[in-house]
Order: structure tokens, then C-alpha cells, then sequence
């Protein structure tokens, strides 16, 4: 499958909430809230929210994703995704997300 590599790395291609909008599909949008309630302890998340075409896409962006302070960083940088940067490996913005999903900081590091 082709990979869709957000700002921060993320692979919008596999994601659960960009696969609901892009196939319309209510059943998961609603799995994924109740997934990403538990995920991102934020009891706050309905299905209604799981719509998302993608980080670097055009179109409806996931709440937390139109004001991710990467994604905002990224952009005000005039840089496609932190891969562009001399601080993909040193970043504190960065570091949470890249200890917990490792592949991310991988698919940065493939696009240079
Ligand atoms: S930008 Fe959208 S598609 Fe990409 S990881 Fe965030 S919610 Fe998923
Ligand atoms: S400082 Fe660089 S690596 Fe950190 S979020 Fe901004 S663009 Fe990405």
C-alpha cells in the first residue's frame, strides 16, 4: 500500500480515522473513537469527530491533527514534513511520539 507520511512521520495511509472518511464507513468511525478514547485517555472523542483525510492531504482534518503543534511547526517552517529539518533526531516534540511508534522517525527518514 502507498504510504501517506504525515508531518510527524505517521503513515495516514494505514489510519483508522482516514480510512472512515475516505470509505464513508460509520461502523468504523465509531470503533475507532471507543479505540482512541482508551488510546489518548480523552473520553471526550465521537464517532461524529473520526473524520480525516489526512495530514498533508486536502481536506477535513481530526481535531487534534488541524492543531498539532508538529504539523504547525512544519508548516510556518515552509517544510513538507520534519524530515526537512535538522532536528528530526534531537527534537522535543518529537521524541514522545517517536519512542512509542519508532516506525514513524523510520518513515522520515526514508523520504530523504
Ligand atoms: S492526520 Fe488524520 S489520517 Fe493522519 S494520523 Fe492524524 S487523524 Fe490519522
Ligand atoms: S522543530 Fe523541526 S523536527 Fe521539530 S517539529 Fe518543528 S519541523 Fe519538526
Amino acid at each position: 500500500m502507498e504510504k501517506l507520511i504525515a508531518c510527524c512521520g505517521l503513515d495516514c495511509a494505514t489510519c483508522d480515522a482516514r480510512i472512515a472518511t475516505i470509505s464513508d464507513d460509520d461502523e468504523l468511525r465509531s470503533q475507532t473513537a471507543e479505540k482512541w478514547k482508551v488510546q489518548h485517555k480523552a473520553q471526550g472523542i465521537t464517532p461524529e469527530m473520526i473524520n480525516c483525510t489526512g495530514c498533508r492531504e486536502a481536506g477535513v482534518k481530526f481535531g487534534h491533527c488541524s492543531q498539532c503543534e508538529i504539523r504547525n511547526c512544519v508548516k510556518s517552517n515552509g517544510f513538507k514534513t520534519c524530515a526537512d529539518c535538522d532536528k528530526l533526531e534531537t527534537c522535543s516534540l518529537l521524541e514522545n511520539l517517536h519512542q512509542y511508534v519508532p516506525e514513524a522517525l523510520a518513515n522520515l527518514k526514508s523520504l530523504n
